[in-house]
């Protein structure tokens, strides 16, 4: 290969895989989230119209718990999308940033593959046919916690950079996060 078409310099191929599964990865997590909204949607008119035993399905706890568990899953994940990529645009510490990558990539994709989950449950059989575009989605998800590094290896980056992180950094976030005033309190700080 002409040296002039050499990225990042010769051995240095790392860092510029390393660069390259920012986007890979977060892009992941961030498209998951919009891919299993529409599931969740469509559960919730669908069981707000459905009479199966009286009341509207979304009156019977064990379908509105569900679709409050996916509403929470949904909201989460996009709380850690945004706080990673506030993270990753700061550039201050590349070592955090790529294990909040890999815990968002992890957390998203299964988070929003339970959204699914859910939005089919809720809309018993008819959620399993194609119907409704519910079990598409369902299916489609399945790949984001595979491709691009599957969820395995997310973890294992989480648990290289977090023990590797100095102690002196996780206790500084820890005194300086939300909560930090309680805790300092509770210590009589
Ligand atoms: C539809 C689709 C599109 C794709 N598009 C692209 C693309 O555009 N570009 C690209 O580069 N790749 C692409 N891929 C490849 C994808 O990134 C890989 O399939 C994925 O990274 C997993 O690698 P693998 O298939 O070799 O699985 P393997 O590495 O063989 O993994 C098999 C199993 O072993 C586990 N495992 C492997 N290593 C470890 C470990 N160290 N610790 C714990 N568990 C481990 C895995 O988690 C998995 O459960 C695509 C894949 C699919 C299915």
């Amino acid at each position: 290969m002409p040296v002039e078409n050499v990225l990042g310099g010769i051995d240095r191929g790392a860092e510029v895989f390393q660069t390259m599964m920012i986007p890979e990865r977060l892009g992941t997590a961030a498209m998951t989230i919009g891919a299993a909204r529409p599931a969740l949607e469509v559960a919730t008119d669908y069981t707000a119209k459905r009479k199966a035993f009286g009341p509207a399905d979304r009156r019977l706890p064990g379908v509105s718990f569900q679709i409050a568990e996916a509403a929470m899953l949904l909201d989460a994940s996009r709380a850690l999308v945004d706080a990673t990529a506030v993270a990753v645009d700061r550039r201050e510490d590349p070592a955090r940033g790529r294990r909040m990558i890999s815990e968002t990539k992890k957390f998203v994709t299964e988070s929003c593959q339970q959204v699914a989950h859910h939005s089919m449950q809720v809309m018993g059989g008819i959620g399993y046919t194609n119907v409704f575009p519910v079990e598409r989605i369902h299916r489609d998800l399945r790949l984001a916690s595979i491709w691009t590094g599957t969820n395995e290896v997310m973890a294992a980056i989480v648990a290289h950079e977090w023990y590797r992180e100095p102690k002196a950094a996780r206790l500084a976030r820890r005194t300086r996060g939300p909560g930090a005033r309680r805790r300092a309190g509770r210590r009589g700080g």
